[in-house]
Parts: structure tokens; C-alpha cells; sequence
């Protein structure tokens, strides 16, 4: 059973799928090379979906890096924010530019 969490910021309660075309990235970190496979849309939480409908690119990516640095350990910052800059900048080129409001 899998509970839908914001792709953003990992909220339980996301409000919005927005399509995007099935993609994948990887990104290098200090431990070895993740790799990100998206599949189909993007859920967002209210609070994502606003910085995403304000094209707020910014925001968005430090609401993202501060709720990973809650869950992970971030031992360089600057490598999670080029991580969470990389996983937006693969939502925003495949995001298919309309959204399903729940
Ligand atoms: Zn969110």
C-alpha cells in the first residue's frame, strides 16, 4: 500500500497531480550516484502547487532542501541544493503545463 506524499516536500496530504512525461536523472552525490526515475505526474501539496502555479522556481527548491535536511543527515549543502536543483529542473522541462486538481 503506498501513500501518496508530495513529490516536492514529502507532505501526506498533496492536493495536485500535475502530468509530466516520464523522465530520469542522475545526480551525483558523495556516496555514489542516484539515480531518479519519474514516472507519470508529479503530486504536490498546497503549498508546493502555489510556488509551482507562482512559477516560484526558487521557493520552491529551499521548501524541497529544507524538508530533505529534516529527513537526511546533509553533511554538504551545497550538493543537496544542486540535487534538489536538478530534480525540479527535470519537472519543470517535462511538465506537461496543465494540472488535475483533487
Ligand atoms: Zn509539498
Amino acid at each position: 500500500m503506498s501513500k501518496l506524499l508530495c513529490d516536492f516536500c514529502c507532505d501526506d496530504e498533496p492536493i495536485v497531480s500535475y502530468p509530466a512525461k516520464d523522465a530520469a536523472i542522475e545526480i551525483p552525490l558523495p556516496g555514489g550516484v542516484m539515480v531518479l526515475n519519474s514516472v507519470g505526474g508529479w503530486a504536490a501539496c498546497r503549498e508546493c502547487a502555489r510556488l509551482v502555479d507562482t512559477g516560484n522556481k526558487e521557493g520552491l527548491e529551499l521548501r524541497t532542501f529544507l524538508s530533505y535536511s529534516l529527513a537526511l543527515p546533509v553533511e554538504d549543502e551545497r550538493v543537496m541544493l544542486k540535487a534538489v536543483h536538478e530534480v525540479h529542473e527535470l519537472f519543470w522541462a517535462n511538465w506537461l503545463g496543465r494540472c488535475n486538481r483533487e
